[in-house]
Formats: C-alpha cells, structure tokens, sequence
C-alpha cells in the first residue's frame, strides 16, 4: 500500500509548485495624477525620444510600453536625422522607429507622435522637428533646408537642450543670430526648458520674452528604468500640454497655442494661467476641521490629491496669527496646519487667508507662484 502523504507536506509541495510556475509579468499602468485645468484636458507628453534607429539602446515599440506603463498620453520618437551610429547593423529609414513604436502605442492608447531631430553644430544646434509626415526630405546638406522641408510639411520645430555643453559658447547659453532668422521666419514655436534633469533658466527667460512653448523632455537613449526610477516615485521630465481633446489635432494646437507646462521632479515651471489652478485643484482644506483650541490655536486640514510636493513659504498672515513659516503640502497626503493667533479673532464664520510663496512652481526664474490659502475659522467657546 502506498502511503499518504501527510497534509502538511502536500501543501508545501503544492505552494513550492506555485513557486516554481512562471507567473506572468503584470503590465501595469500608473496614473500621474495633476488635475485637468478649466476648458482643457492636461495631456502629459514627452517629446524628446530615441531608439536603435539612431544612437538609442532600445527597439521603438518599448517606447511606447514604457509611457504606457508610466501613466503618459503622448510620445515623441525623435531620432536623429545626421547621426546613425548602429548603421552597420540597421537598415536605415528615418521613418521606421515611428511606425513600429505607433503601431504599438495604437494598441495601448497612447498617441505617438512621428518626429525626428535636426542635428546640427551650434549655431543652430539640435532642433526636434514633430508632426511629420515623413522624415527623409530632412535629410538635407544644409540646416536652413532641412528646416524649410519641415515647415512645408506643417511640423511644430522646438531647440533642443540649449544649455548642453556642447551648445553653450565659453560657459555661456547664446542665442545666436540664426534663431532670430528661424523664429523671425515662423520655423521655431518652442524651446527646451528642461531636458533630462537640467533646467535651463535662460531657456526659461527666452520662452517667456520670445513667446516660445516650453517643453520638459527625457532625451532618452537607455530603457526608461535605468535612467529614472520609476517604481520609486522619480519620474521623467513631462511637458504638460492644455489640450481641447485627447486627439493629435487638438495637440498640435495646443502646442501651437503655447498652452505647456515643464513638469520636471516636483517643479512646475510655466504661465500663472496654469500653474494656480493647478496648484488650486490639487488642495482641499477641510473646512470641517476647521477648530477653535484653548481659544488660541486652530487646525486645519490640508489634502493634496496631485502627485506634486507643494514646498510653500510665508509671504504673510493675518494680522496677529502665527503660521508656519515653511509648509510642505505632501502629494496624495493630507496634513494638518496649525494657526496659532495671539487674541481671539473675531466671531464666527470669519475668512482669512494665508499668503504663501509656493518655492517649486516657477511663473519666472527665481519667481514663485503667490497663492492664497482660504481658512475660514468658527469659533466655539
Ligand atoms: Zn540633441
Ligand atoms: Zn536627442
């Protein structure tokens, strides 16, 4: 007779079988939570992408998993149209890493957009060229002509990295005479105010005197995760883009409308227009909470549903309050704000507000965004 296995083994046998079956890899997709603004969809987009078809490491349709993956809308591939380092082992066609990484983004929803980077010596230096309809007629001896054989086909043209070593003259960012001649001829809409993880202010002051989009892209040559660690809480730079639709044609009219933000680690950087509803629909202050202690203290408290750490600064309080000097509103966390006043304030109901410097949304270089925190205060005895 055989004898049978105690019940104590035969589950371990059976979870060390679990073990040992391949599970498949979970393809997951994490949401990036910043809100929608009035009238616009907040489409978040990174425009600056290479592959194999030029001197990236990966093939194009990772590209398109990736953004999936990491909560984008839109894409970018952006492939050098000069420089092919793997040609030896490539068939070269500077349309192709765009068709296999849209081929893959149709399926996961998300919109890439076919461009290519002009890739020249300062001056002009590196310019990504999107919304094409086809790459080859760049390829061109001359820089003016390959600008003007991406006019003709309607793209939207932006100056990559302005503050790359390589691009920059004696440690100085220039603007040369041949980007007034490109903006002055309507072949330059916008400008890199971050690429990886540096931010340009010069890049910043030009956008905003030359009416320039700003962009906020990866420039991304390696697999996404080895570059940005995702999985803990890093992300790329993203350009924010205030879009009518989730369609290519409402993007591309919202880039030429200017409607971007950088969005790069926790910064914000672009128009007041949209970084304060931004910042206003993240945070909600529970009014509820809102209480009278020992007649001298009030709490309140603060939820921020964006995933952005708000860093704030004390510009002022009402007048006989004490509040904090310096305020983190952490993202998808609530906390609690403590006032402290020095006499009791005035009967109940009464609105006051908090003037606060919010330290990482840029409306400028080295200029906060101001905003008002309403408190409004009921007193009990
Ligand atoms: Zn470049
Ligand atoms: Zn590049």
């Amino acid at each position: 007779m055989k004898p049978a296995l105690c019940p104590i083994l035969s589950v371990l046998l059976l979870a060390q079988a679990a073990l040992l079956a391949h599970e498949p890899v979970t393809r997951a997709r994490t949401a990036i939570n910043i809100p929608d603004v009035a009238g616009f969809l907040t489409l978040k987009c990174d425009f600056h992408i290479h592959t194999v078809f030029s001197d990236g490491k990966v093939w194009p349709d990772v590209r398109s998993e990736e953004a999936w993956r990491e909560g984008l809308d839109v894409i970018a591939i952006t492939d050098h149209i000069e420089y092919q380092p793997h040609k030896k082992d490539m068939v070269i066609d500077l349309n192709r890493s765009y068709e296999i990484a849209k081929t893959a983004g149709d399926e996961l929803k998300v919109m890439v957009v076919h461009g290519s980077e002009i890739t020249r010596g300062m001056p002009p230096g590196h310019m990504n060229a999107i919304f094409l309809t086809n790459s080859t007629p760049l390829n061109q001896t001359n820089w003016m002509d390959a600008h003007k054989a991406a006019q003709a086909q309607g793209a939207f043209v932006f100056w990559n990295h302005p503050g790359w070593e390589s691009q920059i003259t004696n440690g100085v960012v220039r603007w040369y005479a041949e980007h007034t001649q490109l903006l002055e001829a309507g072949m330059l809409h916008g400008i890199e105010v971050v690429n990886g993880r540096d931010y340009y202010p010069e890049a910043h002051k030009w956008a905003l005197e030359k009416n320039l989009a700003m962009f906020s892209n990866s420039d991304i040559h390696t697999a996404l995760n080895l570059d940005y660690h995702v999985h803990d809480g890093d992300h790329r730079p993203l350009t924010l883009v205030f879009a009518k639709a989730r369609t290519l044609e409402s993007l591309k009219e919202a880039l030429f409308a200017r409607r971007t933000v950088v969005y790069s680690s926790h910064r914000l950087i672009g128009d007041e227009q949209f970084l304060r509803p931004i910042f206003e629909r993240s945070i909600r202050f529970d009014q509820e909470s809102v209480r009278f202690l020992a007649k001298k203290k009030v709490t309140v408290q603060a939820s921020n549903d964006s995933d952005v750490d708000y860093q704030l600064e004390l510009v002022s309080a009402p007048e006989g309050f004490i509040a904090p000097k310096k305020l983190t509103l952490p993202g998808r966390k609530t906390v609690i704000v403590t006032l402290e006043s020095g006499f009791r304030p005035p009967g109940a109901g009464s609105e006051t507000a908090l003037f606060y410097n919010v330290t990482n949304l840029l409306v400028a270089p080295s200029k906060p965004l101001r905003v008002a925190l309403p408190v409004k205060l009921t007193f009990g005895n």
